[in-house]
């Protein structure tokens, strides 16, 4: 629709363009790839919830498959591993809730700590990240 509108809007219709002291069309490019980042984002998006949507099956299954687990075998060493294996899927499976809540509301990309937005190449590391990396490294240290 705002393509249309556009497209009709720079036709005059009255023959041979005036000369312009400027570059032609700058606009028009500018919006044009503005309009094709954003398709890319919505599918980009869309990919990122599906994986998110898979992790989270996978991280659900096994933290039944934990919680069902007869630990007992009277191996200290065997129950502590499962315990940090509990502590480690919760805490994914919190983290891809968030993620997937972050992309309900709009917000997923978008540094918490600061107005920036998360580098796409981080988020591709990292899907559930909350903090761009400068934001990160301030974090971890
Ligand atoms: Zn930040």
């Amino acid at each position: 629709m705002v393509l249309l509108t556009a497209s009709v809007s720079t036709n005059s219709g009255l023959g041979p363009r005036p000369f312009l002291f400027f570059p032609p069309n700058p606009l028009e490019r500018q919006t044009k790839s503005v309009d094709h980042r954003r398709a890319l984002d919505q599918s980009w998006l869309a990919d990122v919830r599906a994986s998110l949507a898979d992790d989270f099956a996978i991280q659900t299954a096994r933290l039944r498959e934990l919680t069902e687990l007869n630990a007992d075998t009277g191996d200290p060493g065997e129950a502590h591993t499962r315990d940090a294996l509990l502590v480690a899927t919760r805490q994914n499976i919190e983290q891809i809730t968030g993620a997937l809540s972050r992309i309900s509301d709009g917000t997923y990309g978008a540094c918490q700590k600061c107005p920036e937005r998360i580098a796409a190449e981080w988020l591709a590391v990292l899907p559930h990240a909350r903090f761009c990396v400068p934001c990160q490294g301030k974090q971890n240290r």
